[in-house]
């Protein structure tokens, strides 16, 4: 495995190769980034990690100053996995070497889910993606469903542009079904158990919406519920269809969404 700290070394290191499968991530890495790994080392030649907590998508500056970060830690598994072959650790300026602003505008129609509650947040997600695309060129690229709507923008602006395909893969869960998630460090044990409650009740509420007339005013009323129980802020609880995220009326094809934070650490989820 091969540390990548600047550009001149990335593109000496990646240039004999043609088939690279990328796994950007923010480190804390968990099974869930792991999962990621594995797919793109079983479809790829090589697999290429990046860690690299991109400021501009960080809405709030308390949530970009208190993102766990352990490079050392992260390096230690990534090596254990024996599944990465390169791990590229930009600095800012790897990134952002052109002052040049970029001029990223969400369709008004995909000011939804989270691009309603995090001001600029798929802004700066999809301009760091365009960014390291460009300076990686991989053949694939993999993302998580636990963010649906980041791999659901990302794979729509990127498909468009580059040759790359996004993949998308799996949400990958604790012994509790909580999501995996580097935010999850910032939890202490019961808020984790709250998560786990949460989840299991998502699940019954997504079981029950089969039987409903009026899916929305159920949703609103589970909002409520959920809030009073667990003490919560919640962002948002919608079922949207999972080709165009609009809302949905129906089971199929469509999944629950949700938002909320907890202990004030903000957590989604979708199932
Ligand atoms: P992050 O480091 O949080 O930016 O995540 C990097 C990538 O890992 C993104 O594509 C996420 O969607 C994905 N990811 C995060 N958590 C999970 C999980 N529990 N299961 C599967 N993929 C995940």
């Amino acid at each position: 495995m091969k540390v990548l700290l600047n550009n001149t070394s990335l593109f000496e290191s990646l240039r004999p190769f043609n088939d690279l499968g990328f796994v950007p991530t923010m480190g804390g890495i968990h099974n869930g980034h792991l999962s990621l790994i594995n797919k793109s080392n079983k479809l790829c030649e090589k697999t290429i990690v990046s860690i690299f907590v991109n400021p501009k998508q960080f809405n709030n500056k308390k949530d970009l100053r208190s993102y766990p970060r352990n490079i050392k830690k992260d390096l230690k598994i990534l090596k254990k996995s024996k599944k990465v072959d390169f791990v590229y650790l930009p600095k800012f300026k790897d990134i952002y070497k052109d002052k040049k602003k970029s001029k990223i505008t969400l369709l008004k129609k995909d000011i939804i889910l989270c691009a309603k509650f995090r001001k600029d947040h798929f802004e700066g997600v999809i301009d760091v993606m365009n960014k390291l695309t460009k300076i990686i060129n991989p053949q694939k690229i993999f993302m998580g469903e636990k963010d649906f709507q980041q791999f659901y923008l990302v794979k729509k602006q990127l498909e468009r542009k580059y040759k790359t395909m996004v993949i998308p893969c799996k949400t990958i869960r604790d012994s509790n079904n909580v999501a995996f998630s580097s935010r999850n460090l910032l939890l202490n044990k019961s808020s984790l158990i709250i998560a786990a409650k949460i989840y299991k009740k998502l699940l019954s509420i997504k079981k029950n919406i089969k039987n409903k007339k009026n899916i929305s005013s159920f949703l609103k009323l589970q909002k409520k519920e959920l809030k009073n129980n667990y003490k919560i802020k919640i962002d948002y609880l919608e079922l949207r269809n999972i080709k165009n995220l609009k809302i949905s009326g129906t089971k199929k094809n469509s999944r629950l969404f949700i938002a909320y934070y907890l202990n004030n650490v903000r957590l989604i989820d979708n199932l």
